[in-house]
């Protein structure tokens, strides 16, 4: 059993937190929203008045924060967890952020005596809650040991992507993998009305051919298919659309810096600026189909 301090409890944070406490781990959580802190504490937590009050003491820290630059406050602030956490304790950011400054806060951390790893995941709040997230890790070997029974914990596929950085790598290609085929399977069920098919009947063909793919068949966009998809609740994230557009923008800015050749990534990304512009930030992203169908956000 370890003590853990967790930060940041949202949709993601908050069933992984749980599932840490199902695995026997002694929690102390944070969160700026009391409501998402409140429900933590419901999932057997103890509540921390401060990420101060969440790191201090803690053999491990599990941060799951928006941004990039809620990571590095989180970390490097006064009060933060550099400054409270004990002397070698094991830091762990879930968060999905750029590259750079992931490597940037690591090697504050590692100065400062710590080992940290990146390790941000996919699977969405469905495999958060099912335990079931696959981890993409970026960190020395020794931190990945250490880390892995917590992952697994959480998660099903635990991947070292390399060093420093490399989680967040892996993470930022996936995501433009998938900003690209919601989009591909939104517009096939868009034109399906359009030419007569009934949706079912496309699920259920694509699903075992050559479409398949995770966007159609663990998180179909067209309503009443797949029960437990946001589609069929309201598009309730989930993730957000503004998360999916965050991610597009990383892979941008990572494909501007490198010279690689993204055309459909960078035509994703506009996709999902239109559709944040119309209204949807804060729809699931898979909600993109009812812009693709000419529907309100
Ligand atoms: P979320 O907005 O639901 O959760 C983030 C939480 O962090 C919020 O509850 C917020 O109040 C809290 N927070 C922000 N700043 C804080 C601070 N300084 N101190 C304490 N708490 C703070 O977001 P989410 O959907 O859980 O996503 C979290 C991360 O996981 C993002 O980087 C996202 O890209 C990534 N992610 C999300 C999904 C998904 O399906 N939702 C899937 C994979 C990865």
């Amino acid at each position: 059993m370890a003590r853990i301090g967790f930060i940041g409890v949202g949709n993601m944070g908050g069933p992984m937190a749980r599932n840490l406490v199902k695995a026997g781990h002694a929690l102390r959580a944070y969160d700026l929203d009391p409501g998402k802190l409140g429900e933590a504490v419901a999932g057997g937590a103890e509540a921390a008045a401060d990420i101060a009050g969440a790191a201090t003491g803690a053999e491990v820290v599990v941060t799951m924060l928006p941004a990039g630059r809620h990571v590095r406050g989180a970390y490097s602030d006064e009060g933060g967890i550099l400054a409270s956490a004990p002397a070698g304790a094991l830091l762990i950011d879930c968060s999905t952020i750029d590259v750079a400054t992931a490597r940037e806060v690591a090697a504050t951390a590692e100065a400062a005596g710590f080992a940290m790893l990146d390790a941000p995941v996919s699977g969405g709040v469905v495999g958060a809650e099912a335990a079931t997230l696959t981890f993409m890790v970026g960190g020395s070997e020794d931190g990945f040991t250490r880390a892995r029974p917590l992952l697994d914990a959480m998660g099903r596929n635990i991947f070292h992507a390399g060093p420093s950085g490399a989680g967040q790598a892996a993470k930022m290609c996936n995501n433009m993998i998938l900003g690209i085929s919601m989009i591909g399977v939104s517009e096939a069920f868009a034109l399906a009305r359009k030419v007569g098919l009934d949706p079912k009947k496309l699920f259920e063909v694509s699903s075992t051919a050559s479409g398949q793919c995770w966007a159609l068949t663990t998180y179909c966009p067209e309503p009443g298919i797949l029960e437990g998809a946001p589609s069929s609740k309201g598009y309730k994230p989930g993730f957000t659309a503004a998360m999916m557009l965050k991610d597009l923008k990383l892979a941008q800015d990572a494909a501007g810096g490198s010279g690689a050749e993204t055309p459909l990534g960078r035509h994703a990304m506009e996709l999902y600026e239109r559709f944040v512009e119309a209204g949807g930030a804060e729809t699931d992203f898979s909600g993109i189909i009812r812009m693709l169908k000419g529907q309100d956000a």
